[in-house]
Parts: structure tokens; C-alpha cells; sequence
């Protein structure tokens, strides 16, 4: 399959309003910032099913946790010949024990039928097998943040 360039902040914003009912629902509100517009070159769709697949799992942490302000922050930053996204949320981050397994396929900590354990392990292949970059996981202040690299052709 043919790669194609596309705008990564207008794909993550037409992801975000894809969600818009479900986030608005539960309280959540997404905010994205970023400096300039960057493109790059890859697989929009599957892109998009990897942003959809975290805010996804942040919505569900955030309504767990259920902390007074429920917030993803999503950031873009540019440097030489990458793009790094970090997608971070306040609903309690991930117990170092099982920070390891997430990418593995079919694990979950959700109930069953709730969660197939498979969307992390499914965005992983995308950013890292398909798209030549990296996912990795951190716990940040309050939550879990997921970092994507990203590299960029200028
Ligand atoms: P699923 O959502 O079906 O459980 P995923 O592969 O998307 O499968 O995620 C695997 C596991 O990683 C989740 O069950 C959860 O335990 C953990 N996880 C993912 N994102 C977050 C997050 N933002 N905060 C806390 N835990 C998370
Ligand atoms: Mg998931």
C-alpha cells in the first residue's frame, strides 16, 4: 500500500471530533496545542485509528479514576527529523508492574468484553512497523502519557 502525506494536527482534530459525543458525555475536555502544521508520510486512516484507540483508553482511565477536572492534553513538538506527539491524561497512570505488558496483544485490564487488549498492540504495529516511527508509555504528573515518533520528511 501506497503511503500518503497528511496534516497530523487535522488528523488528530478530526479524530477528536469523532469522539466529541463521547467526551463531552463523560466530562472529559481535550486540548491540543502545537506550534506549526506538520505533515508527514504514512497511513492517515490507521493514524487516526492509533489516536482513537489512546484517547479511548484515557477516557476510560479518566472515568475509573473519576478526578474532579478530567483532562487529555495533547501536544505536538518538531525537531530535526521528527515529530513527537504526547497524548497525557489525569486519570491515575499505569502500575509499573503492568507498564511492560500494555503493548502485548490481549492484554487488558478491562472486563471482559469491555476491552480486547488489542488496540495498543494494534497501534504499535501501525506507528512502528508501518509508519517507521515509535510508541512508548510513560507515567507522567497525574496519568499515563503515550509519546508517538513520528519521522519527518522536509
Ligand atoms: P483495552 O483498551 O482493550 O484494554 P489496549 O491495548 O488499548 O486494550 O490497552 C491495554 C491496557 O493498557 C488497558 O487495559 C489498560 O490497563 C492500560 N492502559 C492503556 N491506556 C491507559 C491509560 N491512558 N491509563 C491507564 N491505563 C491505560
Ligand atoms: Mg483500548
Amino acid at each position: 500500500k501506497k503511503k500518503e502525506r497528511f496534516n497530523v494536527a487535522e488528523v488528530i482534530k478530526n479524530t477528536q471530533a469523532i469522539m466529541e459525543g463521547v467526551l463531552k458525555k463523560s466530562g472529559i475536555a481535550v486540548n491540543l496545542q502545537y506550534e506549526e502544521d506538520i505533515e508527514v508520510e504514512g497511513y492517515k486512516n490507521e493514524f487516526s485509528q492509533v489516536i482513537l484507540n489512546i484517547i479511548s483508553n484515557a477516557k476510560d482511565a479518566l472515568i475509573d479514576a473519576n478526578p474532579p477536572q478530567k483532562i487529555i492534553n495533547i501536544s505536538m513538538k518538531t525537531s530535526q527529523n521528527s515529530l513527537t506527539i504526547e497524548i497525557e491524561d489525569n486519570g491515575g497512570g499505569i502500575s509499573p508492574h503492568i507498564i511492560e505488558k500494555i503493548f502485548e496483544p490481549y492484554f487488558t485490564t478491562k472486563q471482559h468484553k469491555k476491552g480486547t487488549g488489542l488496540g495498543l498492540y494494534m497501534s504499535k504495529m501501525i506507528i512502528e512497523e508501518s509508519m517507521g516511527g515509535e510508541l512508548g508509555v510513560k507515567n507522567g504528573k497525574s496519568g499515563a502519557k503515550f509519546i508517538i515518533k513520528l519521522p519527518v520528511k522536509v
